[in-house]
């Protein structure tokens, strides 16, 4: 008898978001077995990190009995170490002695500053100009790609401890990029016949409900944006809220909007953010992922490499092995970037490619379109291709996968081998030579740039 294979898809019940910031850490039931001084470090730290977290989370995701190393815990928890010392030891001085609440903030304030919130020239760099003035709420670094900030996407359903983007969400508004003109948006990219692609980010563009997404990207439908061919979604969602596409109220709504995008043409390119396996292996997840899919939008999958979360490359290649099982296309490894509490989660570059190159061998090809390890820094995304010697000195090989100008992609370039180097500004150019080859004509384009800014 033929054994038939059934698509029969689990029946998933609906369950009620309940979501925890700050002011209701004491309030999570599952803390409450955890030693004091644990619960006391996770307050002092969520004062200066942005917390956030839901009950899928904290009921399916992680797993309570190997807290605190647990992954997803270290994901969403705050922890001691994700502050320095002196950092950490002043905050919690000022809790321990009940300080006046003005005197706390400013100390919060202070270590915030410190922490770097802006990296790769987001705040002024990418922004983009329409008639002479500054867009808010828009990012243009590279030629075919627009960054875009909808006002209403910019929070998480829970936040990563890691995020680059952790200013935006600790309530300082002159931080935050958003934006919820959708006009202004179809107007400056009907002017940019060089862009293809629009990318959606936030926060999360998929906390929106689907009348506002709706908004933004029908709009894109108007033949005078025939040229925007890619529309893509950064989003954490399949890991947080993975409901969101099957039994969240207008969950069908998305699906529709995706199944209309995609017969007009454009493709649907879903940049689902996943860490670790245990995120998508989740009945909800599986269910999600197959839905969006459904639609005829493919999803990619991307994510830093960090310690205490993923810097293992098993774990790599058994997430990339399910990712592909279940139709998803895994894109970037990111390098932790250089904000927030990047101390806490940074590894080596050369550890990171030892990993990523673990990985790899134990992959089928389809999972090898995952390019990495890369960095955004600020003149590009550098990627590190390997370790190698030449002329008996030991070099790190790296390449642009995307540069500020399109001239410096894919041309290889050399720095000294530092087993300590974490990010680009540590490297040095390999075989005595002074500077980069990209250097001289990126301080001109700052400088051209600024120029710019300063007469909007
Ligand atoms: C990564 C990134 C993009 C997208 O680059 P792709 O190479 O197309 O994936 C666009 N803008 C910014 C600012 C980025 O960091």
């Amino acid at each position: 008898m033929n054994q038939r294979v059934t698509l029969d898809t689990p029946a998933i019940e609906a369950r009620p978001f309940k979501v925890y910031t700050q002011r209701q850490l004491d309030k999570i039931e599952a803390l409450e077995k955890l030693p004091e001084d644990l619960r006391f470090d996770m307050r002092v730290v969520s004062q200066v990190l942005p917390f956030r977290v839901n009950n899928y989370v904290i009921d399916e995701l992680i797993d309570w009995d190997k807290v605190p190393e647990d992954p997803i815990f270290q994901l969403t928890f705050p922890q001691r170490g994700m502050l320095k010392p002196e950092h950490f030891d002043e905050i919690a001085a000022l809790m321990q002695a009940e300080a006046p609440a003005a005197e706390l903030k400013e100390a919060v304030e202070r270590v915030r500053s410190e922490l770097n919130p802006h990296p790769a020239g987001q705040m002024d760099l990418n922004l983009p100009l329409l008639d002479g003035q500054p867009l808010e709420g828009m990012q243009h670094k590279y030629q075919e790609t627009v960054l875009f900030f909808p006002s209403q996407g910019q929070v998480c359903h829970s936040y990563c401890t890691f995020c680059f983007r952790w200013a935006q969400f600790v309530g300082d508004k002159d931080l935050k990029f958003s934006s919820n003109e959708a006009e202004s948006l179809h107007a400056y990219l009907a002017e940019h016949k060089e862009v293809t692609d629009l990318l959606l980010t936030g926060g999360d563009p998929m906390v929106m409900k689907a009348k506002h997404l709706r908004m933004y990207l029908e709009g894109l439908l108007k033949p005078e944006l025939d040229h925007i061919q890619n529309i893509r979604i950064g989003s954490k969602s399949l890991t947080f809220w993975p409901y969101r596409f099957v039994t969240d109220d207008d969950a069908n709504d998305i699906l529709q909007l995706f199944r209309e995008l995609t017969a007009a043409g454009k493709h649907i390119a879903f940049m689902g953010h996943f860490n670790h396996w245990k995120e998508m292996d989740t009945p909800v997840c599986r269910e999600a992922v197959r839905r969006i899919r459904a639609t005829g939008a493919e999803i990619r999958t991307q994510a830093p490499l960090l310690k205490h979360i993923n810097d293992d490359a098993d774990q790599w290649a058994k997430m990339w092995k399910m990712q592909v099982q279940q139709g998803m296309i895994p894109y970037y490894m990111f390098a932790e970037r250089d904000t927030g509490a990047r101390h806490y989660f940074e590894v080596p570059l050369v550890k990171a490619w030892e990993i990523y190159r673990e990985a790899m061998k134990q992959v089928p090809g389809l999972c090898r379109t995952a390019r990495g390890p890369s960095m955004s820094a600020d003149p590009g995304k550098v990627e590190i291709q390997g370790v190698t010697e030449i002329q008996g000195e030991k070099v790190f090989v790296l390449r642009f996968i995307q540069g500020r100008s399109s001239d410096w992609v894919q041309r290889p370039f050399f720095a000294k081998y530092d087993e300590e180097a974490t990010w680009l500004n540590h490297l040095k150019p390999a075989f005595g030579e002074e500077k980069f080859f990209y250097e001289d004509e990126f301080a001109e384009m700052k400088a051209e740039k600024q120029a710019l800014i300063v007469k909007a």
